[in-house]
């Protein structure tokens, strides 16, 4: 009889360990049972009586739900459930120099997504002092090219008041995540080929843009502001290009001079 036949015949053993099953046990309780974040759970004794195993074992199983921000526990409350801080997790393991180079290149592609993406909300939600900010921010916006050397603090408090402006808190909370994995790729030279970047829009002309309040416009704006970058990304390491020039094709270049 051969390996396959077998096994149809007889289950495999569940090698995991104990703490690995409790923790599962855990979760698909806390699923049926339908407990909401707030809502308190059984003791450590109650559990390691009705699942049978030491409150060693269900105590780490609890910490691993604990490091998940799945639980958390409170003063004479006991272990409450906990809706997880998405971006607080990934931040554990956002650290550069240990991601491979495939995952940074991912994670900087996901912030210039975003940054153009949310175009409406800026546009939508930016009250009359959220474009002041912005414009006390640009003010002393030497004029920029797109050759000018990235300057992270600049950059941060500019399209930081953007993702505060979109006032999505999990979307602001990743801003801290890709910013300095943006950076980090930016000064290893990951993403080190120059370009002329002939639409390059500045900071001080987004603002411009965003005060008209034209989503379109803004998107158009933002994707021209970080083109350096995506042409960076879309540059294969033979020096072939990724549709570069469909990219171009495809964008009307924002008629700033047009506004004022
Ligand atoms: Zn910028």
């Amino acid at each position: 009889m051969n390996t396959e036949d077998l096994k149809s015949l007889i289950p495999a053993v569940d090698t995991r360990s104990l703490v690995d099953r409790v923790e599962m046990n855990l979760m698909d309780f806390f699923i049926k049972r339908n407990l909401k974040p707030g809502d308190p759970i059984p003791k450590e004794i109650e559990l390691s009586a009705a699942m049978g195993v030491s409150r060693t074992v269900i105590r780490e199983s609890l910490n691993r739900l604990k490091t998940m921000g799945l639980v958390e526990a409170k003063k004479h409350r006991g272990t409450i459930i906990k809706s997880p801080d998405i971006a607080e997790i990934l931040q554990k393991s956002m650290i550069p120099r240990i991601l491979n180079e495939s995952t940074l290149r991912d994670v900087f592609e996901m912030r210039l997504i975003l940054e153009v993406g949310m175009a409406d909300l800026v546009v939508s939600r930016a009250s009359d002092e959220d474009i002041e900010a912005l414009f006390s921010i640009v003010k002393d916006e030497s004029l920029q090219t797109a050759d000018t050397l990235f300057d992270v603090d600049y950059e941060i408090r500019f399209h930081g008041k953007l993702y505060e402006i979109t006032g999505n808190d999990t979307l602001k909370s990743f801003q801290s995540l890709l910013l300095p994995i943006f950076n980090y790729a930016y000064s290893t030279g990951l993403i080190n080929k120059h370009f002329e970047n002939k639409h390059y829009v500045s900071h001080k002309e987004l603002v411009e843009i965003l005060r008209h309040r034209d989503a379109d416009k803004f998107r158009n704006g933002m994707r021209w502001h970080l083109e350096n970058h995506f042409k960076r990304i879309m540059i294969n390491p033979d020096g072939s290009a990724e549709n570069v020039t469909e990219t171009e094709a495809t964008l009307n270049s924002p008629e700033i001079s047009s506004l004022s």
